[in-house]
């Protein structure tokens, strides 16, 4: 059996700069070009999230990826996994086996909203009120830890190899940042992208307080297992899209201890604190919300 290894000479030297360069990079464009109106101070979200994110990026770094490491590890020695059944050459087996850990992530993704323990750390997530770049690493270290069984289960069964996961692991990193940001492209260019990778845009209607667009773009990489679930929804302006979660909008008291403690709060009802449903409306696509005065006809 191989041992577990715990530092990887590409994925921290040289995959980690440029992911980081990467998040700065969106930090500081998100400023300029702005998709949505941000609500609450960029600084205090910042914090919060990142206090969140240290303690579940440790569990990643420290757990998850040698985890993996580990699964595709063995998995390759054996010739264990779907991609070695299937005898397929080195370069197809890359190929479908980059899909099949996507495709893996979407339907993790689809189980974070729809079974009860996973919702409980998935919302701490979704409960943002606005969404740039750092609401890419708001997770709690529970729902990381959770996937651990999973993904190292996932990378076995398709016979991923330890370089693949890898390499995966920094495109899954780079576009869970880019898709979670803030940043206004022109809309002819997030179209062209958006054929290839789940884009701000898309990703933005995900984090919707409307529950039909909540349950919908839950790929992380690729458009393509949405378009093949019939959970892809595009055509939604931004500015008529209210981040969050209806049972959590007050901002205040979304605390960085609040967040850690989330997951032992009970289940809430899909809706608002006066008791009220956010719905699309069917003519005018606004959300019915107390407050909000953001206007139907702001188009993009
Ligand atoms: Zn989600």
């Amino acid at each position: 059996m191989p041992k577990l290894r715990f530092y990887f000479p590409w994925f921290d030297r040289k995959a980690f700069p440029v992911l980081a360069g990467l998040v700065a990079g969106l930090y500081l464009l998100e400023e300029v070009l702005v998709l949505r109106e941000q609500h609450q101070s960029k600084v205090r979200r910042s914090v919060i999230n990142t206090a969140v994110a240290a303690s579940g990026f440790a569990v990643v770094r420290a757990a998850l990826l040698p985890v993996m490491i580990w699964a595709g590890t063995v998995a390759s020695r054996r010739r264990f996994g779907l991609v070695h059944w299937l005898g397929l050459p080195r370069p197809a087996r890359y190929v479908l086996g980059f899909l099949l850990l996507d495709y893996t992530n979407y339907f993790w993704h689809v189980l974070t909203h729809n079974v009860p323990l996973l919702f409980r750390l998935h919302r701490v997530h979704h409960s943002d009120m606005d969404m740039d770049v750092t609401t890419g690493f708001r997770f709690h270290l529970g729902e990381q830890v959770f996937s651990i069984l999973y993904r190292g289960g996932m990378i076995a069964l398709i016979g991923a190899d330890p370089r693949l996961v890898l390499e995966y692991e920094a495109v899954f990193e780079g576009c869970t940042a880019f898709h979670h940001s803030n940043v206004r492209l022109p809309k002819r260019v997030e179209k062209m992208l958006a054929l290839g990778l789940i884009t701000p845009r898309a990703h933005g209607i995900h984090h919707s307080i409307v529950e039909e667009e909540f349950n919908s773009n839950f790929g992380v990489v690729f458009p393509f297992w949405d378009r093949l679930h019939g959970t892809h929804r595009w055509e939604l302006p931004q500015q008529q899209v209210v981040i969050g979660m209806p049972a959590y909008r007050d901002a205040r008291s979304l605390t960085v201890s609040r967040l850690h403690t989330m997951p032992w709060e009970p289940i809430r009802p899909w809706a608002l604190p006066d008791g009220s449903v956010p719905r699309r409306g069917a003519a005018d696509r606004t959300i019915v919300e107390p407050g909000d005065s953001q206007s139907a006809s702001e188009g993009e």
